[in-house]
């Protein structure tokens, strides 16, 4: 078993479910997968959840702009 070709199949850690996906989009270098971005698009501002996907995301913004 060759462990890069094995692990680039398996996908990326998603940054807000930090679980591994194949399918996403990039965000700098991060990864964030296509089912949490839909969840994003599709949760109300008011919702508790949304605020928590904003958190996640500031944090990647953040480390990218400020390091
Ligand atoms: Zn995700």
């Amino acid at each position: 078993m060759d462990q890069s070709t094995a692990s680039h199949s398996i996908g990326e850690t998603c940054i807000v479910c930090e679980q591994l996906k194949k399918q996403g989009i990039r965000i700098y270098t991060k990864f964030l997968c296509i089912d949490c971005e839909r969840e994003i698009v599709q949760t109300d501002v008011h919702d508790p959840r949304y605020q928590f996907y904003l958190q996640q995301l500031r944090k990647i913004m953040n480390r990218e702009i400020y390091s």
